[in-house]
């Protein structure tokens, strides 16, 4: 049997990191896309996958890694950015906020679509976004404490991608999900979440192995269906 092939954006670090070695500890031949070799490199090395130059806002990397990949069955889009701001929707700028959509939803169309043609020739085809509670305008508690209208929105839009990609790909043997990782102790948040990257990777990862009777246009958190 041919050994599976996964792609994880932003996988130099966090939960990106961490759904990477989780897939490679599964039999998968992992590459962990970054757009820091030194960081990607030293990633890739310590889990057993390889590194491949990967900035989702760059038609040209998204392009060159298809090339260079050649074959995939799994691909994660885990890379993310907020503005850092608090993101009041009266104080927003259209700016900051349209280099969040930059990588949270433009990013994620271009490298799905790039890798599509790759994917409907795997039998298996898995796509899974990396999406936020916080991107729910139904789930109880999704809007607790201070939401971000340019990072929370976005994922709204990235659930609303994960619905759109499954409908269209419905007559295929591709399914698309996205999964809420939790509140992860990484970067993100300056290491105030309260789950580990491992922790916070393990949703990405069953959607990643979905058996072919699984969900598709779905998002969940904790093998829990979410409303959003
Ligand atoms: P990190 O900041 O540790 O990781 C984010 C990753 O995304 C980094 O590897 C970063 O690369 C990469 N990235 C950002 N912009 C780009 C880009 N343009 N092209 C390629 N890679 C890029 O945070 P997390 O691991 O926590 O975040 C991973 C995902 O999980 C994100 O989508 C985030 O929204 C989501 N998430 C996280 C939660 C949490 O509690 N931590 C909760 C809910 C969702 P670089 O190092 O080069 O900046």
């Amino acid at each position: 049997m041919t050994t599976p092939v996964a792609l994880v954006t932003g996988a130099g670090k966090g939960i990106g990191k961490a759904i990477a070695a989780g897939l490679a500890a599964r039999g998968f031949d992992v590459w962990l896309g970054a757009r820091d070799r030194s960081r990607g490199t030293a990633a890739a090395a310590e889990v057993g996958g390889r590194f491949v130059r990967l900035d989702v806002t760059s038609d040209e990397e998204v392009a060159a890694a298809v090339r260079t990949i050649g074959r995939l069955d799994v691909l994660v889009n885990n890379a993310g950015t907020n503005t850092g701001g608090y993101g009041l929707p009266s104080r927003e700028d259209v700016a900051s906020m349209r280099q969040v959509y930059e990588t949270n939803v433009f990013g994620v169309v271009r490298v799905t679509n790039a890798f599509l043609p790759l994917l409907r020739e795997s039998a298996a085809g898995r796509i899974v976004m990396v999406s936020s509670m916080r991107g729910s305008l139904a789930e109880p508690g999704a809007w607790a404490g201070r939401p971000s209208m340019p990072y929370s929105s976005s994922k709204t839009a990235l659930n609303a991608l994960t619905a759109h990609y499954a409908h269209e790909l419905a007559d295929t043997a591709i399914k698309v999900n996205s999964a809420c990782p939790g509140h992860v102790a990484t970067d993100f948040n300056a290491f105030r979440g309260t789950r580990t990257p491992e922790e916070g990777a393990a949703e990405a990862i069953r959607l990643a192995t979905l058996g072919p009777d699984g969900p598709t246009g779905k998002s969940f958190q904790d093998g829990r269906e979410l409303a959003w």
